[in-house]
């Protein structure tokens, strides 16, 4: 085959997680070809400079070593040369997140992001990958899962793939080893689920079943005419470990990682807190496949990701689709309306639990997730907001509001369906690749709407206001409660939130305004005793519970190794405990919520 960039990869030293990779250029730039990795991975903004995991590199032509220079950290020269040009490196693959490579002797993942360098200048030609098992007859019952396409390659087997062009390639990670695997149809669509991890006794088939059912709704809300899904096929990829939670988006695949616990054992009936989490990460990276995967801001069309790529738009593409994940499993009925706002409360109260929201608002927040939302550090909740649970606010507010002052013609679906239509649906066709420009969401939202938002976007996206939930959900029948207004489960607190440090109890947040801050305590700080009673790990609030808003006790505690003594007046634990309830009537309130929840009326 002609005019291709042709990769190997072997899963080369599984003890010393080394992939081998050989790059081959027939053409290389007479100048000398250049060749980068990339800074950062789409889907997950923060630069990660993958080429530090590059070990050794070598280049070669014919029988004539080439020498490499490097440029910068993620680039290299080669000396010029006629080609082909043969590139060989070793990729140190031990990072057990989403986002990266990871090998050893029970699996193999990576994203091309971690292993394939680009060759600058050709980035549109053909990209072939050999995907090499690893040597030994321990490894003869390894399989392949990934969405790439297969080129000389038996479904799940090890051979070659194919992607039209470098950013197709890295949009296709790949995981290797002896996987679960379950397989269902969406509206005529294959769909893997690939499972990698000890999970006894999975119930892979109710997974599939209720997958299956997310999916579907979200191929209708998108084409609900054609019923026609954005890829031709799909692969949910899991890494089961003992505590984990993640996911990244691709166009045609998920790689995601969660706790073995979230799994359903077969035979077990009922939907468990941490199934619905693991279901609404599905749905969440799924939605995705439509929203910033195919419908994108301007900034990604196309990435660059040598540096940071700036966009204030990330409460559109991960808030909206943050308030989608669980809105979907509630239209297609896999979680009923009482799980559903019980979620909603959650976001709500989380929100609000936070300061920074009075700070930042979440078009800055997107615009800053690089610095901020990204690299969290113990002043975050009293300086940011989370684009992605305020985002889901907002989408939730602008769906509620819209309904309601269309008298229910209109919803965001309709406004999804036209950035659907508008920007997404021929994204990788070859006329394709525009993204949404910041100035273009507003008019579409008044254009689809009839409606005049610009209010809406100064106050809540563009300004921190709190967004007004009590007053749009009433119209939908749903009343919005605050046991903490009430009163009712008013305690005295330090207003802060602790984690464990051994048998320690440490402040990892003190809330801007709260008991804490008000005596000089601080982040970090290892609680030693209140009022001459020892503060452990576990006993605070118990601690705590003997005593009344207002009184005023003698904290000791530790700042790095010396004890300081703090007066603190304790405060009410003023954490929002919002709740929502659905009624029944009046009846035109429940038919709305019906029509916003795809529920039926009692
Ligand atoms: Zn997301």
């Amino acid at each position: 085959m002609k005019n291709a960039v042709y990769y190997t990869i072997t899963p080369k030293d599984l003890a010393a997680h080394l992939f081998e990779v050989t790059l081959t250029v027939d053409k290389p730039d007479p100048v000398g070809q250049v060749f980068s990795l990339p800074a950062w991975i789409p889907g997950s903004y923060m630069i990660r400079e993958f080429a530090r995991n590059i070990v050794r590199i070598g280049a070669s032509s014919g029988d004539a070593r080439i020498a490499l220079k490097k440029r910068d950290k993620h680039t290299w020269q080669a000396e010029p040369c006629k080609g082909p040009l043969v590139l060989t490196y070793e990729v140190y693959a031990w990072d057990l997140s989403v986002r990266a490579a990871h090998l050893d002797q029970t699996h193999g993942f990576f994203n091309g992001t971690s292993v394939f360098l680009s060759v600058h200048e050709q980035d549109n030609l053909r990209h072939v990958v050999d995907i090499r098992p690893p040597e030994g007859e321990v490894f003869k019952a390894w399989r392949v899962a990934t969405a790439l396409p297969e080129l000389k390659a038996k479904r799940y087997g090890f051979g070659t793939y194919v992607a039209a062009n470098y950013d197709e390639l890295i949009d296709h990670p790949v995981e290797m080893g002896t996987f679960d695997l379950a397989t269902f149809k969406a509206h005529g669509v294959t769909h893997d689920i690939v499972l990698t991890g000890r999970v006894p006794n999975l119930d892979m088939a109710r997974l599939a079943a209720d997958l299956k059912k997310i999916c579907e709704e979200q191929i209708i809300l998108f084409e609900p005419k054609s019923r026609c899904a954005p890829m031709n096929r799909y692969v949910f990829m899991t890494l089961a470990v003992g505590d984990g939670y993640g996911g990244l988006e691709h166009r045609a695949s998920t790689a995601l990682v969660c706790s073995r616990s979230d799994l359903p054992v077969k035979g077990q009936k009922g939907m468990s807190d941490g199934y619905r989490t693991y279901l609404g990460l599905c749905s969440h990276e799924y939605f995705h496949t439509w929203n910033v995967k195919r419908i994108k801001p301007a900034a990604f069309a196309p990435y660059d990701l040598r540096t940071e790529g700036y966009t204030s738009l990330l409460w559109l593409f991960e808030g909206f689709t943050s308030y989608y994940d669980d809105l979907m499993l509630v239209r297609s009925g896999v979680i009923d309306e009482t799980a559903y706002f019980k979620l909603l409360a959650k976001t709500i109260n989380g929100v609000l639990r936070r300061s920074g929201r009075t700070k930042q608002s979440v078009a800055e927040s997107s615009f800053d997730a690089w610095t901020k939302y990204y690299r969290q550090d113990e002043n975050s909740p009293n300086a940011i907001v989370s684009y992605y649970t305020k985002g889901s606010l907002v989408g939730l507010a602008l769906d509620l509001t819209i309904r309601t002052e269309t008298r229910g013609r209109k919803s965001l679906d309709d406004v999804m369906r036209a950035l659907w239509q508008r920007y997404g649906r021929d994204f990788y066709s070859d006329n394709g690749g525009v993204g949404v420009a910041e100035a273009d969401v507003e008019r579409l939202f008044d254009e689809i709407t009839g409606l005049k938002l610009k209010r809406f976007f100064d106050r809540y996206v563009r300004g921190t206001d709190d967004l007004p939930l009590a007053r749009l959900l009433t119209p939908f029948g749903v009343e919005v409660a605050d046991k903490h207004k009430d009163g009712k489960e008013a305690k005295a607190s330090l207003n802060v939130r602790t984690t464990r440090d051994g048998n320690d109890c440490k402040l990892a947040n003190v809330y801007e305004g709260g008991a804490a801050h008000r005596a000089g305590l601080s982040a970090g700080d290892i609680l030693v005793a209140m009022d001459g009673v020892r503060v452990t790990a576990s006993n605070l609030d118990n601690l705590l519970s003997r005593y009344r808003i207002d009184d005023a006790v003698t904290v000791h505690a530790f700042r790095r190794d010396e004890l300081m003594v703090f007066s603190a007046t304790l405060a009410t634990d003023d954490a929002p405990q919002m709740s929502l309830t659905g009624h029944a009537k009046p009846a035109a309130h429940a038919r709305q919520r019906a029509a916003w929840l795809g529920t039926k009326t009692a």
